[in-house]
């Protein structure tokens, strides 16, 4: 077995490794890149390997940098078939057409050149096929591959190939502990290598209990002051967890002050109608909420804002407000729009509630930048910039070692990815120092034999 990584190597974007086993070439992830610019140059590169050459591709989640260049590899000429759960197939078919329309826009503002188009993303939803979790798959002939619950995002996995009577897993992304909605990582199984992320491996969370109190300290003090409250959220996840902790503090706790809360992401509220489909993958918690009647994602005041007219609209709700738009990192999307009008208002707020990649704008404002650059006009940052680790869909480092420790039998060797250089190498020493596992941090284009 050969394996190559062609992205998120000492970054947490662009997830891609190439698997060659039995003379099969395998994709396990084929992630957009993420930057400054939605539509990172990177993404434009010719792939390391010959689209046509590439037999299947093995999904783990609907994320955009795990699923982001799937449509540009179709394009380029593959016509193998592509696995992945059920929920992930329509989750990514929204994130593939969301990337679509925020791509074109970006194109007739600063003529930057599209990844893909619509027929690539029918024609890649056509090689798609949807399994259930601990399906075993023959996906080519002697390569097994069966997809178990992340705990990350809806539908998300941790994917084990078997295969020369050897096997390997691939992380994807694992999740938070006790995450809402989602359940729980599911227990880490045999395997001889392990592909991890390692996103947050140099970082510990907030506690979960702590988490809500924040986030409601921070709204009670933005709406105080009497501003707008900005959420750049994940439409996919980070958004619907943050309704579900939302609709606990109005419904339940009735705590949250009376303002208005739109949102303001078509995708999330598409996103929605796929949570609605798959109440098999709620946690216990969920699965109460909804049989007792509760719609955990929505709640009086409550406002979606599908349409363009309808996201403009907000502008003229004077007074306090929420408004939660993506993209999560600010590097394109609707929330920009809003960040243009409130950035510069001292009264108002910007509330980061996930991971911020390097070089997006949600990073320069996280790092205190004074003033930023938007739509090529100049902002200056006069809001409060306030961050909520706790809320991230990742496990932070200590979830990932107890993850690693409790596996039914710990993995010979690791390959610490999806994480910036600190954080990748700093969970790769604990691993080996904890456990005396190989790990390693490959480099972008390394190849290793497994
Ligand atoms: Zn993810």
């Amino acid at each position: 077995m050969k394996l190559t990584f062609c992205g998120a190597a000492h970054e947490v974007t662009g997830s891609c490794h190439l698997l060659e086993v039995n003379k099969h070439k395998i994709l396990v992830d084929c992630g957009m890149f993420q930057g400054s610019n939605f539509n990172e140059g990177k993404n434009h590169d010719a792939f390391p390997f010959k689209p046509s050459e590439i037999n299947a591709v093995l999904i783990t989640h609907a994320h955009l940098d795990h699923v982001g260049r799937l449509p540009k590899l179709v394009r380029e000429g593959f016509k193998g078939s592509v696995f992945m759960t059920k929920a992930t197939v329509e989750l990514a078919e929204l994130v593939w057409r969301d990337a679509y329309h925020i791509m074109q826009d970006e194109n007739e503002k600063y003529g930057m050149p599209i990844l893909f188009d619509n027929v690539d993303i029918a024609n890649t939803v056509a090689l798609c096929q949807g399994l259930d979790y601990h399906d075993l798959i023959e996906i080519l002939p002697g390569v097994k591959a069966v997809w178990r619950d992340a705990g990350h995002i809806f539908g998300s996995a941790f994917i084990t190939i078997t295969a020369e009577n050897k096997q390997i897993i691939f992380s994807g992304d694992i999740g938070n502990i006790n995450e809402p909605i989602v359940k729980d990582t599911e227990q880490l199984g045999i395997a001889q290598t392990l592909v991890l992320e390692s996103t947050y491996g140099d970082r510990l969370h907030e506690g979960i209990k702590t988490r809500k109190g924040m986030i409601l300290d921070l709204i009670k003090d933005g709406v105080k002051r009497g501003g707008t409250i900005m959420i750049p959220s994940f439409s996919l996840e980070r958004t619907q967890e943050l309704l579900y902790e939302l609709n606990m503090l109005v419904e339940y706790d009735k705590t949250l002050p009376e303002v208005p809360v739109f949102l303001d992401s078509p995708l999330a509220i598409d996103a929605m109608k796929v949570y609605e489909k798959y109440p098999e993958y709620y946690d216990v918690e969920a699965a109460k909420l909804r049989q007792s009647g509760d719609d955990f994602l929505a709640f009086p005041r409550l406002q979606l804002t599908y349409t363009r007219e309808e996201s403009k609209r907000i502008n003229q709700v004077r007074g306090a407000k929420i408004i939660i738009a993506g993209a999560g990192m600010m590097n394109g999307g609707r929330i920009l729009h809003h960040a243009l009008r409130y950035l510069s208002d001292p009264a108002s707020t910007l509330l980061l509630i996930g991971y911020q990649a390097q070089n997006t704008l949600g990073r320069k404002l996280y790092e205190g930048a004074s003033k930023v650059k938007i739509f090529n006009e100049e902002v200056k940052v006069k809001c409060a910039i306030k961050a909520v680790g706790g809320l991230s869909a990742h496990g932070d480092q200590k979830k990932l070692l107890f993850w690693v420790e409790k596996a039914v039998k710990k993995p010979e060797q690791i390959f610490c990815v999806h994480g910036e250089p600190h954080a990748a190498t700093e969970l790769a020493h604990r691993l080996r120092d904890n456990f005396n596992i190989k790990t390693f941090v490959p480099e972008m284009g390394e190849t290793v034999e497994i």
